[in-house]
C-alpha cells in the first residue's frame, strides 16, 4: 500500500474507531466545531480567494465571495441556531389502542461521513456537507478535487490547525486516493459531481451498505411561456449562465423558448450578457474555465452546432487572442439547436446557451420528460396555469419561477437531484436530518394490556 493510501486508512480506521467509543458530541460541542469551522473560511477569506483563482486561472473574487464563503456563513449561523431543537428527540403521536405508552424519534450521529467534492465551487460543496454532518454529531472525511490543488492544500493545512484528526480531515487529491475513498465503509457518504462518476461511486459504496447522497449534474432547462417579459427572462438567463463561466450544476443549460420569440429573445439575452460582463477578455468579474481540455470541449460543442447549422450569436468578438491565453470562454448562444447537436446531449458546464424554438407548452413539457430527469428547472411567466402544469407535469431536483439559481439559496430547502441528477438531499435542518439516523422509541406503559396478545392464541386475534 502507498503512503498516501495508508494515511488514508490510518486516518478513517482511527475516526470510526474514536465515533464508535465517545458519547455523541453534546450540544455545546457541536457549536464549537461549527464555530471553528466557520473560522477556518472567515479568518482566511482573501487566502481562499487567492487559491480559488490559481485553481481557475482567473475566478471572480465577488463570485468566491457570494456563491462561496457567505453561503458557508449562513449555512453556520442557520445550523448554530436551530441546533437546539433539531437535537430534542420528536414526540410521534401514537396509535389509539396503543395508549398511554409514548414514542420519540431520537436523533443520532451516524458516525463517520464521507465528502468527495467538485472543483466548481470547491469551498461551498466541501463545507456545506461538512456542516450538516458535524451538526448532526458526526465526524468527517472530505476529499477535495484533484483540479483545484491550491484550494485543496489550503484547505488541508488550515483544518488540520484547528481539528483533531478524529474530528475533521482533509485527504490528498491523488488519483489512487480518489478512486479508494468511496470503498471504504463509511457510515453515509456525500459525492458531489458528475453523473458518470456518481454511478462508480454508488457502486463501491453498495458494496459497504453505505447510503450515499448523490449530487450530479445534468442538462436544466429554461422554459420561457409566451406570458413572460421576454427583456426581464433574458436578462436573468444571461446571468444565470454567466456565473462562475456557467460552471454552475444548477446553470439554465439550454432555453426553450416560443418559435415566435426566438430571435429577439436571443437578441436580448447577448445583449445583457454585454451589458454584465463587457467585451474584454481581461474583465476581472469574468471567470475562466478550470482547465485547457475542459475548453477545447466547449469550443467542439460550439463548432458541431454551427456545424450542423445552429446560429452562433456572442456579444464580443472572440478572436481577441486573450480569450484563450486566459482560458476565459466567450459567452456564446447557440439559435436555433436542435437534438442531435452534441450540445443537447451533455451537460454544458461552460457560457454557452443553447434556444431551442418550441410551439406550444406541450412540446416542451413532453422534450424535458423525454430526457433524464434535470437537477433544476427554470420557468419564466405570468401565467399561473401554464406554470402550474410545468410544475405539475415535470420532475426536477429544484424549480426557480421568473428567476434562475435562487431556490439554491434557499437554506430550508431541500437541495438535490433526482433520477441521473441525483439522490438524496441537504441543507439545513435537512441535512441534519440526512445526516442522523433517526430512531424510533417506543416506551411502554404499565397501563398496556400487551400482555393479552400472547399465545395461547385462542379466539384473541378475532377479538381484535
Ligand atoms: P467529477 O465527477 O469529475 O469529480 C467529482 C469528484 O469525484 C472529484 O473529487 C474527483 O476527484 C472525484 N473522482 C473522479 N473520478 C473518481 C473515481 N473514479 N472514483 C472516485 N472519485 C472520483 O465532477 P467535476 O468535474 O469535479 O464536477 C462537475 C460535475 O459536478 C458536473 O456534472 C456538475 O453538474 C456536477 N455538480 C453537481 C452539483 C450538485 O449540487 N448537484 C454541484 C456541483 C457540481
Amino acid at each position: 500500500m502507498s503512503a498516501p493510501l495508508r494515511a488514508l486508512d490510518d486516518a478513517f480506521h482511527a475516526m470510526v474507531e474514536r465515533s464508535r467509543t465517545s458519547p455523541p458530541p453534546s450540544l455545546g460541542e457541536r457549536h464549537d466545531r461549527l464555530a471553528r469551522l466557520r473560522a477556518v473560511v472567515a479568518d482566511n477569506e482573501e487566502r481562499f480567494r487567492q487559491a480559488i483563482s490559481a485553481d481557475f486561472g482567473h475566478r471572480s473574487a465577488v463570485e468566491t465571495t457570494i456563491a462561496e464563503t457567505l453561503l458557508v456563513f449562513s449555512e453556520v449561523r442557520h445550523a448554530t441556531k436551530h441546533l437546539k431543537s433539531w437535537m430534542a428527540p420528536q414526540r410521534i403521536a401514537t396509535a389509539l389502542q396503543f395508549l398511554p405508552a409514548r414514542n420519540r424519534l431520537f436523533p443520532q450521529p451516524l458516525g463517520v461521513v464521507g465528502i468527495i467534492a467538485p472543483w466548481n465551487y470547491p469551498l461551498q460543496l466541501a463545507l456545506a456537507p461538512a456542516i450538516g454532518a458535524i451538526a448532526a454529531g458526526n465526524r468527517v472525511i472530505i476529499k477535495p478535487s484533484e483540479l483545484v490543488p491550491h484550494f485543496s492544500a489550503l484547505l488541508r493545512e488550515l483544518v488540520a490547525a484547528r481539528f483533531d484528526a478524529t474530528e475533521m480531515l482533509v485527504t490528498g487529491i491523488e488519483n489512487e486516493v480518489a478512486k479508494a475513498f468511496p470503498t471504504l465503509p463509511f457510515d453515509h457518504l456525500v459525492f458531489t459531481g458528475s453523473t458518470r462518476v456518481g454511478r462508480i461511486v454508488a457502486e463501491a459504496a453498495g458494496r459497504n451498505l453505505t447510503p450515499v447522497t448523490l449530487e450530479l449534474g445534468g442538462k436544466s432547462p429554461a422554459i420561457v411561456d409566451p406570458s413572460a417579459d421576454l427583456e426581464e427572462a433574458a436578462e436573468r438567463i444571461a446571468y444565470g449562465k454567466l456565473l462562475n463561466a456557467g460552471q454552475t450544476c444548477i446553470a439554465p443549460d439550454y432555453v426553450l423558448v416560443p418559435e415566435a420569440s426566438l430571435q429577439a429573445f436571443a437578441e436580448k439575452v447577448r445583449a445583457h450578457m454585454r451589458r454584465m460582463f463587457g467585451t474584454d477578455p481581461n474583465n476581472k468579474d469574468y471567470t475562466s474555465i478550470i482547465s485547457d481540455r475542459h475548453y477545447a470541449r466547449l469550443e467542439r460543442l460550439v463548432a458541431d452546432a454551427a456545424q450542423r447549422g445552429a446560429k452562433i450569436l456572442q456579444p464580443a468578438k472572440a478572436d481577441d487572442p486573450n480569450w484563450k491565453a486566459r482560458r476565459k470562454f466567450p459567452p456564446t448562444l447557440v439559435v436555433g439547436a436542435t437534438p442531435e447537436m452534441a450540445i443537447m446531449q451533455e451537460e454544458i458546464f461552460g457560457p454557452v446557451l443553447p434556444v431551442m424554438g418550441f410551439r406550444e407548452a406541450a412540446e416542451a413539457i413532453a422534450f424535458i420528460n423525454g430526457r433524464d430527469r434535470p437537477l433544476a428547472l427554470y420557468w419564466f411567466g405570468k401565467d399561473r396555469t401554464a406554470r402550474d402544469e410545468v410544475l405539475m407535469r415535470t420532475v426536477s431536483g429544484g424549480v426557480t419561477v421568473n428567476d434562475c439559481l435562487f431556490h439554491f439559496t434557499q437554506i430550508n430547502q431541500p437541495m438535490g437531484g433526482v433520477g441521473a441528477s441525483g439522490a438524496g438531499a441537504y441543507h439545513g435542518e435537512w441535512g441534519f436530518r440526512t445526516f442522523s439516523k433517526l430512531k424510533p422509541v417506543f416506551y411502554r406503559s404499565k397501563l398496556n394490556r400487551l400482555a393479552d396478545l400472547y399465545p395461547p392464541y385462542g379466539g384473541k386475534i378475532a377479538r381484535l
